[in-house]
């Protein structure tokens, strides 16, 4: 039965509502619409979510419809995209449907409107039916067209279908009222003609329904219960409502809700696509896109986008949201999950003096200490060289570095705690390797040298390190609101992207997998790229360990 544990969002409320009274005899239908003419991004996730979710919650189902009606955009790549990304954030759509599928049908509903002398012909040009629609404030005035004979619209039609007119040479309208002070009542067009080929049906039509025409009717066609849209849909719904009782077909209702907009992110296709096609990013699914597949390549996991939405929650006003916010559900999430590995990123070489040359310890690494039993664990060996951080050592340390510098002791994770006692430089001054002694009983878990140290270094053992690149990723805009800005592209971040060419990780990293966690300890969470190959290893850093950006940037 029905939860009430927490307060309903107002689409849960229409939806029990709806459930109380019986209507739709208790069933709950609902539907993912996109129009296949780009990859799916955050905002779409959220759709995904709140359709998805209502079907999970009341036992209903959703289907996934193709709103494929423009045949120029659209594509079957995006198709497959969207597939894919909807079942990874772990949702399985009842029917795979095609806007397209009811072409047949949606012409037959337009022949029964113009029977009902409800639609007509009009051979005016769009630049003369948008004048003769007036304005907000003036009504609208007729077209010469608009007092056709049923018959005659009828056989236009049929003539438009047949391909006897060229692109723009008519259209078909809606005959509503042309004094509404709803400008979508003011005759809209119902269907345009298109001489191109569709991507599923080929040369069959070319005719194409507009998207009010289409939406509502495919909508009812499939007997959808709740059909949810962004608020941008609010002045189209009289439209919605009004196609569906002239056609006296199955009464589906449209609810809005307001869309996500999020900080430092772009979120519509027509933008992501130019990013790609203009070669601001690499592709679709480049890992600092805010699209579902650059997210997934980047490491977010599907749990953490899921919690997100949820927490987010659906509201009825636009809104801008955080992209910290869900930064921090990537974190709250891998934290749980993701593996403990040791890489080091900038390098500078550590030696154990008195560490027996050619000695090789096979040490034990928990995989994941966050939970009971640690997942099991993996081999670090350790030996006489090892790499450290370069910014792991100072020469001159101040008081509370709690790190390595001349003096300074530090326990190397897993391993031993080390002293340093000299370093050596270049003829630059920079320092190219530091000396240190090591206390053989103070290994880690066995410990009895009884000295206590405040700092705990990451390394990898020099002999065994795998050579990998890294790549460092920070917001693709450098201001909160790149759609703002008179040109998006002005705003995009130089340093989105700092490539790490030579970073050396633990032997055990050449069985990672693409979309496994990894937090590199105390450096933040990675994943192995989707496109690394064997022989070069690459690495995406999925998020840092802390919110670094609201410290530099606020
Ligand atoms: P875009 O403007 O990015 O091209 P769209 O709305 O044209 O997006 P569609 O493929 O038509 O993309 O969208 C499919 C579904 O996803 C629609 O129901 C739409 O309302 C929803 N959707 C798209 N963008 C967002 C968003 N930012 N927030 C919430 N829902 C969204
Ligand atoms: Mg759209």
């Amino acid at each position: 039965m029905i939860e009430e544990d927490k307060s309903l969002n107002f689409i849960e409320e229409i939806v029990e509502e709806d459930l109380r009274n019986g209507t739709h005899d208790g069933r709950v239908l609902t539907r993912f619409p996109p129009e296949p003419n780009g990859y799916l991004h955050i905002g779409h996730a959220k759709s995904i979510c709140l359709n998805f979710g209502l079907a999970q919650k009341y036992n209903g189902k959703t289907n996934l419809r193709f709103d494929d009606t423009n045949p120029v955009k659209e594509d079957v790549e995006y198709v497959n995209s969207i597939k894919q990304d909807i079942q990874w954030l772990g949702f399985q759509w009842a029917e795979e449907l095609y806007t397209s599928d009811y072409f047949e049908t949606l012409y037959q509903y337009a022949v029964e409107l113009i029977k009902q002398d409800l639609a007509y012909v009009d051979d005016s040009t769009a630049e003369e039916i948008a004048a003769a629609k007036g304005t907000p404030t003036t009504p609208g005035v007729p077209t010469p067209y608009r007092s056709r004979s049923i018959e005659e619209n009828l056989q236009l039609f049929e003539d438009m279908r047949a391909g006897k007119y060229k692109d723009g040479e008519k259209v078909l309208r809606a005959k509503i009222d042309l004094a509404s002070p709803n400008m979508h009542m003011r005759d809209p067009l119902l269907y345009r003609i298109k001489h191109a080929h569709h991507h599923r049906t080929g040369d069959a039509w070319c005719i194409y329904p507009m998207y009010d025409f289409a939406h509502g009717q495919s909508d009812s066609i499939e007997k959808i219960t709740h059909s949810v849209c962004t608020l941008e849909f609010v002045p189209h719904r009289p439209l919605y409502d009004w196609l569906i009782d002239k056609l006296e077909i199955f009464p589906s209702k449209q609810y809005e809700f307001a869309r996500l907009n999020m900080t430092y992110t772009v979120m519509s296709k027509r933008k992501l696509l130019q990013l790609v096609n203009e070669k601001h990013v690499e592709s679709w699914d480049d890992p600092r896109m805010p699209t579902i597949s650059g997210m997934r390549r980047r490491g977010y996991t599907p749990s953490s986008i899921r919690n997100f939405c949820e927490r987010i929650g659906i509201q009825k006003r636009e809104n801008m949201i955080d992209i910290s916010l869900l930064e921090f559900f990537v974190r709250e999430d891998l934290n749980k999950s993701a593996w403990r590995r040791m890489a080091v990123i900038d390098p500078i070489k550590l030696v154990i003096t008195n560490y027996p040359e050619g000695q090789v310890e096979e040490l034990v690494g928990e995989n994941n200490p966050e939970v009971e039993g640690g997942e099991g664990s993996r081999i670090i060996p350790f030996a006489k060289e090892l790499w450290i951080e370069r910014d792991d050592f100072m020469e001159d340390a101040p008081k509370k570095f709690f790190r390595l510098g001349p003096g300074l002791s530090v326990r190397l994770k897993h391993g031993y705690i080390v002293t340093c006692h000299d370093f050596k430089k270049d003829e630059n001054g920079k320092v190219t390797e530091v000396h240190c002694t090591y206390v053989p009983n103070s290994k880690s878990g066995e410990d009895t040298s009884g000295l206590k140290v405040k700092g705990t270094i990451h390394w990898v053992s020099v002999a065994h390190a795998k050579e990998v690149e890294v790549r460092q990723y920070d917001r693709l805009f450098q201001v909160e609101n790149p759609a703002a800005e008179e040109d998006f592209k002005a705003s995009i971040n130089p340093n989105s992207l700092q490539i790490v060419e030579k970073a050396f990780v633990e032997p055990d990293l050449l069985n990672a997998e693409p979309g496994k966690g990894y937090q590199f300890i105390r450096l933040g969470y990675f994943t192995l790229d989707s496109k690394s190959t064997p022989d070069h290893l690459v690495f995406n850093r999925t998020v840092t360990l802390k919110d670094s950006w609201a410290k530099v940037n606020k």
